[in-house]
């Protein structure tokens, strides 16, 4: 919880790099992955290349939105009237002869409109003598001209861009683009993401902890997080906290985009990763240390040309990091933007004012008296991965904020179901 007021008082301006530049300068670094061509049945997660254009109209000519009669907006116009039923449209079944005076033709719902009508009657205001042409039907209300019609290209028009460079693809716009008569699309390729643990404690899961050793589970969370965000994960195992093993580990690697370590990021005599990135001349220290809790030792850097993102070693830092920085990393490489879901909410409970690193609470979105009220776990100790297993959402303090009462707004990030 953050509860600083004396930090607070102490620290007037964010001396550590604030987030949205450090985000800003990862992604600036990054490059984007090749383009390929996909079937759309294999274009699920994806992001375009680019621009998906129509083949199609559609509708391709103007169709009925409702079941009833197709008639002359002129012969309703005074209620009740009879009118003579003279042919039926169906969707897949258009009905080929020109509506006159006093006419009217059966449609349903998809059904091409027949020449001369300019609006739907629905069935529930007719009353047929029978559900067969050449009888009369008795109209009781209809609506304005054009009501219940969808004229040709509603929806999108040949030669159209339906979605543009940059959309991730959807099943929404999979299915989109299928209708629009198209079959493939040049999409990025998934980035490929290295990743590394680093720490003498560390073993692999499966194995059994011995004294002072604990299970590896970092790897497991952003094996499944970047496959979650569209990457590939690759796994390069456990580095031990010893001069340039993380070099060795990279060096091994082929093919990667993105290489992300966890721990020995931060200033212990066991920790190697920012004093490795100075040790030759092909690498570089982009930043280190930004104004977040939890996260702050988090390091840019590039080792051999390829990107390095260097998150925190406990739990929670790696998945707040991951989520604030990888998960806008990856779409950037992609060739698209992540997402940014994020909203105002009551708090349930009070809270002290914030110190200069912006804050990422973990909560719990609950329903008070019929509203829904954020409410923040009571121990957010950076190593419990409990509390974040069972959070299901952020509460993000930007720094310096003032001291919140219960029933104040607080920006609140949803954590992705799947991250
Ligand atoms: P470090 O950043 O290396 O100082 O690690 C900070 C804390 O995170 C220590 O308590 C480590 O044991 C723990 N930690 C580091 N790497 C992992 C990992 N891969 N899985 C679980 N915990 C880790
Ligand atoms: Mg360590």
């Amino acid at each position: 919880m953050p509860n600083r007021p004396d930090e607070a008082r102490s620290e007037k301006k964010p001396l550590l790099l604030p987030v949205d530049q450090a985000l800003a300068a990862i992604l600036a670094l990054l490059p984007q992955t090749n383009t390929v061509t996909k079937p759309l049945d294999k274009a699920l997660g994806f992001t375009l290349a680019e621009d998906l254009v129509a083949v199609l109209t559609l509708p391709p000519q103007a169709v009925s939105a409702m079941d009833g009669y197709a008639v002359r907006a002129a012969d309703v116009t005074s209620l009740p009237c009879k009118l003579t039923r003279i042919g039926e449209s169906a969707a897949g079944h258009p009905w080929t002869g020109k509506i006159g005076a006093g006419q009217a033709v059966r449609v349903f719902t998809g059904a091409a409109i027949p020449d001369g009508a300019d609006t739907i009657v629905i069935q529930e205001d007719v009353d047929p003598v029978a559900e067969q042409d050449n009888v009369e039907i008795t109209v009781r209300s209809a609506e304005i001209a054009g009501r219940y019609i969808r004229p040709a290209g509603l929806d999108i028009s040949a030669g159209q861009v339906i979605l543009p460079a940059g959309t991730l693809m959807s099943a929404r716009a999979i299915g989109l683009a299928i209708a629009a008569g198209l079959t493939q699309a040049s999409v990025r390729l998934r980035p490929r993401v290295g990743v590394l643990s680093t720490g003498d404690e560390l073993v692999s899961p499966g194995e059994l902890p011995g004294p002072g050793q604990i299970i590896s589970s970092n790897a497991s969370f952003l094996a499944n997080f970047v496959s979650a965000c569209g990457a590939e994960a690759v796994d390069l195992g456990i580095a031990r906290d010893v001069p340039g093993a993380m070099l060795d580990a990279v060096r091994r690697a082929s093919n990667l985009d993105l290489f992300v370590t966890t721990g020995g990021a931060s200033v212990g005599t066991h920790d190697h990763i920012v004093s490795d990135l100075g040790s030759s001349g092909q690498n570089a220290l982009h930043f280190w240390k930004i104004a977040m809790r939890p996260g702050k030792p988090l390091i840019s850097g590039n080792i051999n040309g390829i990107p390095h993102i260097g998150l925190p070693g406990n739990p929670v830092s790696t998945a707040v990091c991951a989520l604030v920085f990888l998960r806008p990393a990856i779409a950037h490489m992609a060739g698209g933007t992540a997402s940014s879901l994020q909203f105002l909410m009551p708090l349930a409970v009070d809270l002290d004012v914030n110190d200069q690193r912006q804050d990422y609470i973990r909560a719990q979105i609950t329903t008070k008296d019929g509203i829904q009220v954020i409410v923040p776990a009571p121990r957010q100790d950076s190593s419990m991965m409990s509390v974040l297993a069972t959070a299901n959402a952020l509460i993000v303090r930007p720094p310096f904020d003032p001291a919140k009462a219960a029933g104040e707004f607080v920006s609140v990030i949803p954590l992705p179901d799947l991250g």
